[in-house]
């Protein structure tokens, strides 16, 4: 069983030394990059005892790699979990926690604001494995969310600062409804990472991110990662989780027997990962690590560029609206400041007053601004989601979920706040021109 460690260290140099990888042949400071399918067992004996888990050495590097165990603990240790579990994409990492928690006919409570990305998936795919994902406005009462859960339910999901309005999420009054209902709460803190944030000091059970965003950080690179914060009561609530909370055959304990506290990702990565095969290449894995050596060096700068560039973006006229939390304007302003203390992400949408026409010329007069879809980048990128990642909804699902047709989406980067401004400048004049 893997008790929680207690930080010694400060989170700056946690992001650097957690979890490291000490080279005992060469000497190698940085951890090395494991690039191999499998592990050479040194007998009969050791073989068998590795297939049955009576050891903790690798198998098969589908679901065990160093690299990537490496880059697992050091994310657990940033978020205060347990235990983690590495996958090839922030879609992975939330397919395979689902799949992990529910099965056919199960039910999911879930926020109404989501990436677009995870929505997609609850109401496609997922919906055709027979998973049924209900969306409750996450102003809904504690009563009206108790009123939705089932003796099916499995889970309730929520994202810390939804992407792409950033209605920043009361995670300690969600965590409260979860667990009231016998569930854990799942949370995909992608946008905040756990610099800005860390939901399970929040109560939450399960976090979840796209390591494709900050944590990597450079635009380099797709993975995902699951933190088991490794206090959720399975056994409690056995008759929800009986992968968990029951012998999986004959003669071998319960993963919550074997596992305690690391029950949830001992089995989301012997199991899950295991069969389904969501594999991240270690390759990834190491410059994800590089990436999260200056995480708190860069979210730092990320959120004072926000912070700037909202408050120009605010003053402008040729701009109708700007939504980020961080402007004392902002309905989640408050909320920000308990969750966010540090700054409010780098999401930072604005509304052209001249709507769609505007926004193609704003978008096609950009220079040094990046049009593209990906958010997390040292780089500062826009992108006009109506047409894009939208662009399959109604006009009218589109403005329920407040995407107007002028709003645009900006990842703020790292350069200078005053060239990101200029090139901002530049364009909001074209698109106010006929
Ligand atoms: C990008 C993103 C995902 C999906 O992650 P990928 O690594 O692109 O698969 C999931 N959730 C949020 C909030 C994201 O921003």
């Amino acid at each position: 069983m893997t008790s929680k460690p207690t930080p010694v260290h400060d989170f700056e140099t946690r992001q650097i030394h957690a979890g490291a990888i000490v080279d005992s042949q060469v000497g190698a400071r940085i951890g090395p990059v494991y690039q191999t399918a499998g592990y050479l067992f040194s007998s009969f004996d050791d073989a068998e005892a590795r297939f049955a888990g009576t050891t903790a050495a690798n198998v098969y590097s589908r679901s065990d790699n160093p690299t990537n165990a490496a880059a697992a603990r050091r994310l657990a240790d940033l978020e205060g979990g347990v235990a983690g579990v590495l996958v090839g994409s922030g879609q992975a990492a939330i397919a395979a926690t689902l799949f992990a928690l529910a099965s056919q006919g199960d039910h999911i409570l879930a926020t109404a604001n989501l990436y677009e990305g995870t929505r997609q998936m609850f109401q496609g795919s997922l919906a055709r494995q027979g998973l049924v994902v209900e969306y409750v406005p996450e102003s809904a009462s504690d009563e009206e969310w108790a009123s939705k859960v089932t003796e099916r339910t499995r889970a309730i999901y929520t994202e810390t600062i939804p992407n792409p309005k950033n209605t920043v999420v009361d995670l300690e009054r969600l965590a409260g409804v979860a667990h009231r209902a016998g569930v854990p709460l799942v949370v995909d803190s992608t946008v905040a990472t756990p610099y800005l944030c860390r939901p399970l000091e929040w109560g939450a059970d399960i976090v979840i991110h796209s390591t494709s965003k900050w944590l990597a950080g450079h635009g380099s690179v797709i993975g995902g990662a699951v933190i088991d914060g490794g206090r959720f009561d399975w056994a409690a609530n056995a008759e929800r989780f009986p992968q968990l909370t029951e012998s999986p055959r004959p003669g071998v304990g319960s993963f919550v027997e074997r596992f305690g506290a690391s029950a949830f990702s001992v089995y989301l990565r012997s199991v899950i990962v295991l069969e389904y095969g969501p594999t991240v290449p270690p390759t990834s894995t190491f410059l994800l690590l590089h990436g999260v050596e200056t995480l708190s060096v860069r979210m730092d700068r990320h959120v004072a560029n926000a912070q700037v560039v909202a408050e120009w973006l605010d003053a402008h006229p040729a701009v109708a609206g700007v939504d980020y939390p961080g402007l004392p304007s902002n309905p989640y302003h408050e909320r920000a400041k308990k969750y966010l203390p540090k700054g409010a992400g780098s999401i930072v949408s604005f509304d052209l007053a001249g709507g769609r026409p505007a926004a193609r010329r704003f978008i096609d007069a950009l220079s040094l601004i990046s049009n593209m879809t990906h958010i997390g980048d040292v780089r500062t990128l826009a992108l006009h989601t109506g047409s894009t990642i939208h662009g399959r909804l109604t006009e009218e699902e589109r403005l329920d979920a407040g995407i107007t047709p002028g709003l645009i989406r900006l990842s703020i980067g790292l350069e200078s706040a005053r060239d990101i401004i200029g090139d901002l400048e530049q364009a909001l004049q074209r698109a106010t021109e006929e």
